[in-house]
């Protein structure tokens, strides 16, 4: 039956192995263990793999699967999976469908050539995929057949993270490892485990196919290497909230039954403010959950563009002159017994576990404030952290109103009083009268308190949200661990000290780390003044960003919470380095190849246009005025120098240097080339002649839908 006739109540998770299908399929035993192993992060009882493998295949053959695959999350960022059909030969001809508890909890694909930072030698490259019970399995739907998918871990034979999953559920066993201090001294009695949420929003623009094909720049790598700005831009700010088209919508609907399907609980969408620009957010979910359904959201979005005739992009600066795309991590720690957190109530200056766990964020942040940028930090990204747009690569954090009115008193002695929430009058009668929220809202901050949670806006929108997540929940977990030892130690001889040592450590902290909270614009000058006197990082690209994940510090802080050992971590900044390398040397490639075969081939054409034009009329006695023709021949010889010198510096990346040398010749020296062959070849568009100009325009990719 066509989607649209049913009610998402009725297909909503029906691909999932939810715990609603658990326990009515598992034996009870079976059922509860995997149920303590969820909610409690307890080792998983791996005599249970057989019969739970046993049921997840039935369940699985039952909604046509006929493939399982183990799906995890390498360096790359993307999702990858190994395929396997479940029939075995049964040896007189036949077959029958199996797969057992070994199959289920363990995988080995051929994982050679994913990257992994030297940790792995070609002699040992087996690679190991483990079952993550926390993400329930799922059914991927595809018109020729279903697969059931596992989630899982990806490690080497050493058992060193491979992958983005693994670092993340252990940060989350960090943080709740040190939240559970911090609850005690509060006199909570079981407190329920703590776990990170994670509510990202996904901003993406969508393009006609056509456009999408006629560029290579665009297929090869997801941005537009050369396109002039279309006369209309985004100042009139129309299409920010603007009604959607109809096609969009149509993309959007299915987009959202296919998630909901998979138990993906999406609840908004809107324009953007760049034309051509939308935005996504589901509801938050526990951290790890909602990372792997945000790959799937990735996915999925890309998948059903086709379908409807676009390409979906996912890269941060797909279009230049326009909005980028972010991917907003909303954060929260909170669990089942204590709630959020990081919700102030409606007095938080009294509510003292709020604000201890809302300064621990105060004091992370400002500690690894240059950490929080490294992790963000791709080639695509620098587009717009760095460059003059939302947020800016400084990483503050936004309080708004009362939390800071509520720390100022804190700082000078106590915290006596909350402003309150006041109500908004509209002046029509007949309107309701609207709370109007304590604090505006600020859209230039990095990282903002946005009423029960902090929001990371720094985050790319084609990256994996893992690495931003682990990062957090271990700076978290250092932060909590420094005030779980302080308070602790203040306490000890007489508990009754709890509210005197609160108060002299919030002072302390705010002293100390206090000028990580701005308020204002973001994108302001005064404010890179500001910040540089306030000694904050301000990292503006991946080569001045990513060396970060190999200081001590960094080193000391990962291997300290069991997240990441040294290894890992210095596997991961060469990946990552790596990756900035073969991105910024491909678009080099890519951009070289087209202003040779694609520009260079329309402007001489209209060049030798006007040529004759000008012969032709001199012949016949007229006098020509040659300026046109004397900017293109000038704008022509402009592009082929351009063009050699970007050449000249792509060639130039000497063998010996390392890996941080070459990203930084590339960042110094072949992206400015680049943007300098662009800027030719974008003034050349404006002259010649649009029918000889081969590339889709700005004003069709931005605007046709
Ligand atoms: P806005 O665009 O106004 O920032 P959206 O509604 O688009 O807000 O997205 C907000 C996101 O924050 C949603 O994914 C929402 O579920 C999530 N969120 C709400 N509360 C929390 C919380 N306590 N922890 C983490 N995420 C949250
Ligand atoms: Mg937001």
């Amino acid at each position: 039956m066509s989607f649209s006739k049913l009610s998402a109540s009725e297909f909503f998770g029906t691909n999932v192995f939810s715990k609603a299908v658990m326990k009515e399929r598992l034996p009870k035993p079976v059922y509860k263990s995997l149920m303590h192993t969820i909610d409690t992060g307890a080792p998983l009882d791996a005599s249970i793999a057989d019969t739970v493998a046993a049921t997840l295949k039935d369940w699985a053959i039952e909604k046509g699967a006929t493939h399982y695959a183990h799906v995890f999350y390498p360096l790359t960022g993307f999702t990858a999976e190994k395929h396997d059909s479940f029939l075995s030969p049964d040896g007189e001809g036949g077959a029958i469908a199996e797969f057992a508890g070994k199959t289920l909890i363990q995988g080995e694909p051929d994982a050679s050539s994913f990257p992994n930072g030297g940790i792995r030698a070609t002699f040992e490259a087996r690679g190991y995929t483990a079952w993550d019970v926390t993400s329930p399995a799922y059914i991927l739907e595809n018109p020729n057949g279903t697969t059931l998918c596992i989630p899982t871990a990806f490690v080497s034979w050493t058992g060193e993270a491979l992958d983005k999953k693994t670092p993340l559920l252990r940060s989350m066993q960090a943080l709740n490892k040190q939240a559970q201090r911090v609850l005690k001294l509060f006199g909570h009695v079981n407190p329920a485990t703590v776990v990170a949420y994670a509510g990202p929003e996904q901003e993406y623009f969508l393009v006609d196919r056509h456009f999408y094909f006629s560029r290579p720049d665009l297929l090869a790598t997801g941005r537009t290497l050369f396109g002039a700005p279309s006369p209309k831009g985004q100042e009139f700010e129309d299409h920010y909230f603007g009604a959607i088209p109809e096609r969009v919508l149509a993309f959007m609907l299915e987009t959202e039954r296919e998630l909901f399907k998979l138990g993906i609980p999406v609840k908004t969408r809107h324009n953007e403010v760049a034309p051509g620009q939308f935005e996504l957010a589901p509801l938050f979910e526990q951290a790890n959950l909602a990372t792997d359904h945000q790959q799937l959201t990735m996915v999925t979005l890309k998948r059903v563009a086709e379908k409807y005739g676009m390409a979906c992009l996912l890269h941060e600066k797909p279009f230049s002159g326009v909005n980028g795309s972010g991917k907003h991590v909303n954060y929260s720690i909170g669990n089942a017994t204590q709630g959020n957190l990081l919700d102030p109530g409606d007095t938080p200056h009294a509510n003292a576990q709020f604000l201890v766990f809302c300064a621990a964020v105060i004091r992370a942040v400002h500690r690894w404030a240059g950490l929080l940028r490294a992790v963000v930090a791709t080639a695509s990204n620098d587009h717009r952290l760095g460059a003059n747009e939302a947020p800016p690569a400084i990483i503050s954090i936004f309080l708004g109103d009362q939390l800071s009115d509520i720390f100022d008193q804190v700082s000078k002695g106590g915290a006596k009083s909350s402003k309150q929430k006041e109500t908004l009058k509209i002046g029509v009668d007949s309107l309701p009268t609207l709370p109007k929220d304590a604090g505006d809202r600020n859209r230039t901050s990095p990282f903002a308190f946005t009423g029960n949670r902090f929001e990371f806006r720094a985050v790319g929108s084609g990256q994996s949200i893992a690495g931003s997540l682990v990062a957090m929940n271990t700076i978290m977990s250092e932060s909590l661990d420094y005030i779980a030892s302080k308070l602790e130690k203040a306490t000890a001889a007489d508990p009754t000290q709890l509210n005197g040592a609160i108060q002299k450590l919030l002072e302390e902290i705010l002293a100390e780390h206090g000028s990580i909270v701005f308020n204002g614009d973001g994108y302001s000058e005064a404010w890179h003044r500001e910040a540089e006197k306030r000694g904050l990082p301000n990292l503006r690209t991946c080569v001045d960003a990513l060396p970060l994940l190999g200081t001590k510090e960094a080193v000391e802080l990962f291997s300290k919470y069991g997240v990441l050992t040294e290894r890992e971590l210095h596997s991961r900044m060469e990946v990552y380095l790596e990756q900035y390398c073969l991105f910024v040397t491909l678009e080099a490639r890519t951009a070289i190849e087209m202003a040779k075969t694609i520009v260079f081939p329309a402007a001489i054409r209209y060049q030798g246009e006007l040529a004759s034009t000008c012969a032709n009329l001199k012949a016949v006695g007229y006098v020509f005025d040659t300026d046109t023709l004397d900017k293109v021949t000038a704008l022509v010889k402009e592009l082929q120098d351009g063009i050699v010198k970007l050449e000249a510096s792509l060639a130039e990346h000497g063998g010996g240097r390392s890996k941080l040398d070459h990203a930084k010749h590339l960042c110094n020296a072949v992206l400015p080339a680049m943007a300098a062959v662009r800027k030719t070849s974008d003034m050349l568009e404006g002259i010649v002649a649009d029918d000889l100009w081969p590339l889709a325009t700005y004003q069709e990719m931005l605007f046709i839908k």
